[in-house]
């Protein structure tokens, strides 16, 4: 099912319009096996990429969950801002190879804007790729104004992506950020794509998902991807979550449907700053 919504990415790889997200895993020891379950299980549906971040703390589960299948994972994780200095970002790489049992990952990302000039950054993570320890650097809830700054600097139109926070409920990117990514053929990574479940009692998306028969984290996933270059990477912390997800890739939103999702939930009509960290 994933085969004709596989998405190319600059270098040449290709990764699931639907990835997954692994925010809040790791955090308790009696789930962690139903976790990596899942993970896995999402891997083998073709959920092939994986989100991680240092700031997650859960590298290991997230590592020993797509060992079995590493050359297939595009695997994601994400530096701390505070580490994000040259030397900083390096030797945090390495720590999350490490904890990851890795010997790459496949994108590498800033996390959030810190107080690092982006030069130290982007020069370790050109470092970083042509050490083959990373296939690919990007950013994270950064706003527009700091993608035309970063592009500009040297090594920084190397940068492949920005994930910032995209949902029903929080559409602001589209004003000016997702164009301005379009343009370049940047895809966008949607994380909290279901707003961290916040979306799912809805009444319009309750009655949508009952149109198409399906849960509402489907319809909501469906919508975050209904346009190219986007990338949705919920996360799922069970197998039957995964599943229902995964079947969002076959939802087809008809006229009607996103009739009456840009009404409950409208686009922006002026700029609005990027929400998230
Ligand atoms: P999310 O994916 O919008 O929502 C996750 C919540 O929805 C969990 O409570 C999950 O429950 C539930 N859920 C998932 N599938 C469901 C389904 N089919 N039916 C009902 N409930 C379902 O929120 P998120 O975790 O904030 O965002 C996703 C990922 O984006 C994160 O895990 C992380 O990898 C990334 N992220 C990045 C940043 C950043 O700053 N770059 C910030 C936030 C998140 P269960 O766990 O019980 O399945």
């Amino acid at each position: 099912m994933t085969g004709n919504r596989l998405f190319p990415l600059p270098d040449g790889a290709t990764v699931c319009p639907l990835g997954q997200g692994t925010w809040r895993m790791g955090q308790s020891a009696a789930r962690r096996q139903e976790e990596i379950r899942a993970l896995r299980h999402g891997i083998e549906l073709g959920m092939n990429l994986v989100d991680t971040a240092e700031m997650y703390d859960n590298e290991e589960l997230v590592g020993e969950a797509v060992r079995p299948y590493r050359e297939k994972v595009f695997l994601v994780s994400k530096v701390l801002p505070s580490n994000a200095s040259y030397r900083g970002t390096k030797l945090a790489c390495e720590h999350s190879l490490l904890r990851l049992g890795t010997e790459y990952i496949d994108l590498y990302l800033l996390h959030w804007k810190g107080c690092h000039p982006y030069e130290e950054t982007i020069r370790a993570m050109v470092e970083l790729r042509q050490e083959g320890k990373i296939r690919m650097w990007g950013v994270s809830n950064l706003d527009t104004a700091d993608m035309e700054r970063i592009v500009l600097l040297p090594g920084g139109n190397g940068c492949a992506t920005d994930q910032v926070l995209y949902n029903l409920g929080d559409r602001g990117v589209e004003f000016d950020l997702m164009p301005w990514c379009a343009a370049r053929r940047m895809p966008v990574m949607a994380y909290s794509p279901i707003s961290e479940g916040r979306l799912l009692r809805h009444r319009t998306l309750v009655e949508i998902a009952r149109r198409h028969d399906a849960p509402p984290a489907q319809i909501a996933l469906a919508w975050t991807m209904r346009q190219p270059g986007i990338i949705a990477i919920p996360k799922a912390g069970n197998v039957t979550h995964v599943e229902d997800n995964f079947r969002s890739l076959s939802i087809n939103l008809t006229e009607e449907d996103l009739y009456d999702l840009d009404t409950a939930f409208p686009a922006p009509i002026r700029k609005i700053p990027l929400a998230g960290w």
